[in-house]
């Protein structure tokens, strides 16, 4: 934010919704969690620990003595993969469902915990005799088939920090992360499904492998699933039928410091260059394996938990393997897009698998509401007990009507604020305790210490916005920037003394209940007011005809910034000038004539990263006449030129 005054508080929400009362009675977590956290945080992070199973039980909880680079449970050791499997079959529950997978030509894999403990030894074994020892970086660059998490978890086991690529970026993207990381293998695959058709990796790995940078790969190891033609660099590449199924199913799990790293994930690149995060493994397990405990209030018997997320983000890593895993979930594994071969895929399969609990991200909620709700009313959701909304901030009305066409109207919403840096979830309302409100994510969870501060770093009364900082060392918080310590101290410990700065502005309302209001960086100045992108977007899309919009501020010779918005109309709206006019007031109606944008482009797309978040600074360069910055993360670069194309130049 670029002036001394806080965020302006435009948005009122009244609506509330009090949690279903079944669910509470039977609530994993009660308002005891907050209490016992409050008396004791270390106390209660330590009790969630014992959560997991440990070789050396840690005796040690927070070592904080050289800030902020932390060690959590530092004496403790634990192997990842064996609390995220072998354990569960120990427990006798070998038979239970880990995967449901479905690959988006129709084809379908069951795979029991017992199974994945078989396929998980055979690949740490492969692993092993490509030459992997703990300690090496392993890239993997999958589709979302069941290798993808086999894979994770055979690297976990064997104590080789992974670091995964989206299966969608480039070979230029993949080349700068493999450099980064400096692995010795790439897991890949000869290619996946998407939009129906098979699409190629390989030849990206194949490319990227070219660069400079990328020496240290000895082994690509490919799984074969679309059976298409592929390259091969002979003793460089291995095929996986080749040389896992004829490994031993047995391999002991070693156990490892819990400060061992786990992973590398490189940010989405929402606000600039991707940094690459490094995840410890007895913190981050211990928050991931509590939270997914705790905000999916997941009955492990009983639930089939779906996270909709790209393995290849973090929230793949959290919600789909080490969460999930941890707690003996049975999940849906998806392979493609929700539009494939129709509309109403996802429904489907939510009724074919029974599935409980549905995690993800407001950009998917808001185009089935641009699709129309007739699609998700043509399948049997009625299994559905619990929602999760995770990436972007939750726009009301998407809120209220993920609610009302995919709940019934009838259960809970957890909007869960994290980041890849946090590791895990930090604030959210919990599914058996809070009185929930559209658009907020209302409270951190047990053991999280949260705020919003104004610039002086003081921390804003009620009913006032500024930047939201985490005051408290987490178990699951980032240990660095990998290779570039001193990126991570600038980024995230340089702005606020002793604070964590997440870079996203928050507000407080009147009960102190945290709304979250964007990117800092996206944050608007219109003659002297800090207007957030968010509460603009949210009353564009409060509109009837818009299902989704994006907001930037562009200079302005008259008031510092103005408004421009771009906005993606509803299946049966129809754009003409009326329209925009018609926007216009409306937002004027909502928020007060100060945030009336000055322009409105109805456009088809919108700049978007792989993991389905907007890229505001590309519209923002785009309503400035800029040459476009890194598009590396961009899901599709045309969208751009499109949007270039409607606009009329600037004056
Ligand atoms: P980069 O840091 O490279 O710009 P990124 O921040 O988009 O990339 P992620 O770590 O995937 O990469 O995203 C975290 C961000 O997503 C948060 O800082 C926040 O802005 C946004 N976010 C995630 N969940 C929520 C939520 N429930 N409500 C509001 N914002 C959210
Ligand atoms: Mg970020």
């Amino acid at each position: 934010m670029s002036s001394n005054e806080s965020l302006a508080n435009l948005l009122k929400e009244e609506r509330r919704f009090a949690p279903p009362e079944e669910l509470a009675a039977a609530a994993n977590v009660t308002a005891e969690a907050y209490e016992q956290a409050a008396a004791d945080r270390l106390e209660f992070w330590a009790a969630q620990a014992d959560r997991l199973t440990w070789s050396t039980k840690p005796t040690e909880t927070l070592d904080w003595s050289n800030p902020p680079f932390a060690k959590w449970f530092a004496d403790g050791k634990l192997n990842v993969t064996y609390n995220c499997v072998d354990r569960h079959v120990e427990a006798g529950h070998g038979d239970r469902v880990a995967l449901h997978f479905e690959g988006e030509p129709g084809d379908a894999r069951t795979i029991t915990y017992a199974q994945l403990k078989d396929e998980v030894s055979r690949a740490a074994n492969a692993l092993t005799e490509l030459g992997v020892t703990a300690g090496d970086r392993v890239a993997i660059y999958l589709p979302m088939i069941p290798e993808a998490v086999i894979a994770m978890l055979a690297c976990a086991r064997i104590g080789a920090p992974h670091s995964v690529v989206f299966g969608g970026f480039s070979a230029d993207a993949l080349a700068t992360r493999i450099g980064d990381a400096d692995a010795r293998v790439v897991i890949t695959a000869d290619g996946g499904y998407r939009r129906g058709k098979p699409s190629a990796l390989k030849p990206a790995v194949d490319e990227a492998l070219t660069k400079p940078g990328t020496e240290g790969v000895r082994s690509v190891l490919v799984v074969r699933r679309t059976g298409q033609e592929t390259a091969w660099a002979e003793g460089r590449d291995v095929w996986w039928h080749d040389l896992v199924p004829r490994q031993s199913d047995q391999h002991t799990p070693q156990a490892f410091d819990a400060e061992h790293p786990l992973f590398i994930l490189y940010t989405s690149g929402t606000t600039g260059k991707p940094k690459g995060i490094l995840h410890t493994t007895g913190g981050y397990l211990t928050q991931a394996s509590y939270t997914h405990h705790a905000v999916f209030d997941l009955k492990p018997e009983t639930d089939v938990f779906w996270c909709t997320a790209d393995i290849g983000w973090v929230t793949g890593h959290s919600y789909i393997v080490y969460g999930p895993l941890s707690n003996g979930a049975t999940q849906v594994l998806y392979e493609g897009t929700p539009d494939s071969p129709h509309q109403g895929r996802w429904w489907e399969i939510i009724q074919k698998y029974g599935v409980t609990i549905l995690y993800t991200a407001p950009t998917a909620i808001r185009t089935y509401m641009k699709w129309g709700e007739d699609i998700p009313a043509k399948f049997d959701l009625s299994s559905l007990r619990l929602l999760g909304s995770v990436g972007e901030p939750i726009n009301p009305e998407a809120w209220v009507w993920y609610r009302k066409h995919i709940g019934a109207d009838r259960t809970p919403i957890v909007d869960t604020w994290w980041q890849t840096e946090t590791g895990a979830m930090m604030i959210s309302p919990l599914p058996g305790l809070t009185t929930t409100k559209p658009g907020s994510a209302q409270t951190p969870l047990p053991g999280i210490a949260a705020t919003v501060i104004d610039d002086e770093g003081n921390e804003v009364p009620n009913g006032s916005g500024g930047y939201l900082v985490l005051t408290e060392p987490w178990p699951s918080m980032l240990r660095t920037i990998w290779g570039d310590d001193q990126r991570y101290l600038d980024t995230y410990w340089s702005r606020f003394e002793n604070r964590y700065f997440a870079g996203d502005g928050a507000k407080k309302d009147e009960d102190g209940d945290i709304w979250l209001l964007g990117r800092v960086d996206d944050v608007m100045l219109v003659s002297g007011h800090n207007i957030s992108t968010t509460e603009v977007e949210s009353a564009l899309v409060s509109h009837p005809k818009v299902a989704e919009a994006a907001v930037v501020g562009a200079s302005d010779p008259t008031t510092g910034q103005a408004i421009a918005a771009f906005v993606i109309l509803r299946g049966s709206a129809t754009e003409d000038e009326n329209l925009v006019e018609e926007l216009r007031t409306h937002v004027a109606k909502q928020l007060g004539p100060i945030a009336k944008p000055k322009r409105i482009l109805p456009v088809a797309e919108l700049p978007k990263t792989r993991s389905g978040k907007i890229m505001r600074r590309l519209l923002r360069d785009v309503a400035e006449n800029r040459q476009l910055g890194d598009v590396t993360t961009l899901t599709d670069s045309t969208v751009m030129d499109l949007i270039q194309s409607k606009l009329p130049a600037a004056p």
